[in-house]
């Protein structure tokens, strides 16, 4: 319309066109990148609320493990690590923006352990408890920009989507970076050949772990390639990653022996628990395993999972708040059935998992192989009881071909 005067922004006037958003005032218009500004501005003068929690409502480092041991059994060390990482990370939040000299760094941590061990137990466990957004990525599917699979970006879409896309929010948020040894670099020669999934990767995640502005897709992926990209600032958020780096071990021998050759050589190497190399690891291991020390060296905090023996796969079965035989039990309870196990049926399931080498993840499998025909029987069978002998329990599992052929 000729003669209509354009609608321009009042702080930076710039027109309606050259803008993605024009917010209408009482007397004047703010576009989007000014309305950023002045909460980047906010932040900085440390006038937006810092944390919604006070330091004495803060559950402490032996809380939090005590939470812990309710769901996982065993793994002390990771705990206490996990425990003690996420209460310095409240303490840190507390001090954002409060003008303090002494500005408490973040550390990042790292569980490293054989797969089925609890590392993303511990990680769901952890996060109902949190009282800041909190998120777990697989880093199977990170490749470099370009090229098939997620961004790095999309890390912290996930965080976005937990906090509402509330950038505040997220920016003070905790990741659990799953299979972080699958972006490993796969040769020792940096250089042969363009490694999609390898260095190109971490030097991505560098940036996130290091502290940057990073632009995050909000929608993810790149589906939508026209969606406007939200800056979300890493600084402050909270990284942990969890990897099983297979074949670690031989390294870590390998650094031992090197090690222990001459003086004291015996002793030492008479100490080594061959079947938990994983308690030996250090930052120097990861580095040959593949990945670069720029990120090694931000992921300060190395914690490692012990193997689980009979013992423990014996506890994870009942005794965990919500183990396994305790799910079984409550859905039959829903059935106003009582079911129980005899002590030789739940020795019976351990020694299944051992046997197939199924560890702490097959134990669910030969529960529910064990337990298929009941649950479809008893609902309409009207028997208020049900107990689960060896016997009974040994007939299922030979009866049934899945768990024989997945298991070998
Ligand atoms: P990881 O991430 O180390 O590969 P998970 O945490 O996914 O292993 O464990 C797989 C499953 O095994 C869990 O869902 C849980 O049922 C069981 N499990 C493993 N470790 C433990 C543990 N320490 N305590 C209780 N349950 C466990």
């Amino acid at each position: 319309m000729a003669g209509k005067e354009r609608k321009r922004c009042s702080f930076c006037g710039r027109t309606e066109e050259q803008v993605a958003l024009l917010m209408t005032g009482m007397t004047g218009y703010i576009c989007n990148d000014c309305v950023e500004q002045a909460h980047a501005i906010l932040r900085e003068e440390a006038l937006l609320p810092k944390s919604d929690f006070e330091m004495g409502e803060l559950p402490k480092p032996k809380e939090i493990k005590a939470f812990l041991d309710e769901y996982v059994i065993g793994q002390d060390e990771a705990k206490c690590a996990l425990a003690v990482s996420v209460y310095n990370h409240y303490k840190r939040l507390m001090q954002r923006g409060a003008g303090d000299d002494v500005e408490i760094e973040k550390s990042n941590i790292i569980m490293v352990g054989s797969t089925g061990t609890g590392k993303t137990l511990l990680a769901r466990t952890i996060a109902r408890l949190l009282k800041v957004p909190f998120t777990i990525v697989d880093a199977t599917v990170l490749t470099e920009a370009g090229y098939v699979g997620e961004d790095i970006e999309s890390i912290l879409t996930r965080l976005l989507q937990v906090a509402d896309y509330k950038v505040e929010e997220a920016e003070r948020g905790i990741v659990f970076i799953d299979e972080i040894d699958k972006i490993a670099r796969k040769s020792d020669n940096p250089s042969i050949t363009r490694d999609v999934s390898g260095e190109g990767v971490q030097q991505g995640l560098l940036k996130l772990l290091e502290g940057s502005v990073v632009n995050v897709p909000p929608q993810g992926g790149r589906k939508h390639p026209d969606q406007k990209m939200i800056p979300v600032n890493t600084k402050h958020i909270l990284f942990i990653c969890g990897g099983a780096f297979d074949g670690i071990e031989k390294k870590i021998a390998q650094r031992l022996n090197a090690h222990v050759v001459g003086y004291d050589s015996v002793q030492n190497s008479q100490r080594v628990d061959k079947s938990d190399m994983f308690r030996y690891i250090t930052p120097q291991d990861l580095r040959s395993f593949g990945l670069i020390p720029e990120i090694v060296g931000r992921l300060p905090i190395l914690t490692s999972l012990r193997p689980l023996d009979r013992a423990a796969l014996r506890n994870i079965l009942t005794e965990p708040k919500n183990s396994i035989i305790k799910q079984y039990v409550k859905l039959m309870e829903m059935d106003g059935v009582e079911l129980s196990f005899d002590n030789d049926a739940l020795e019976y399931i351990v020694d299944t998992a051992i046997e197939y080498k199924l560890g702490a993840r097959g134990l669910r499998s030969i529960v529910e192989t064990i337990m298929m025909d009941k649950m479809f029987e008893i609902p309409s069978s009207g028997e208020k009881s049900c107990v689960v002998t060896k016997e009974y329990a040994c007939s299922q599992i030979e009866k049934s071909a899945v768990i024989q052929t997945s298991a070998v």
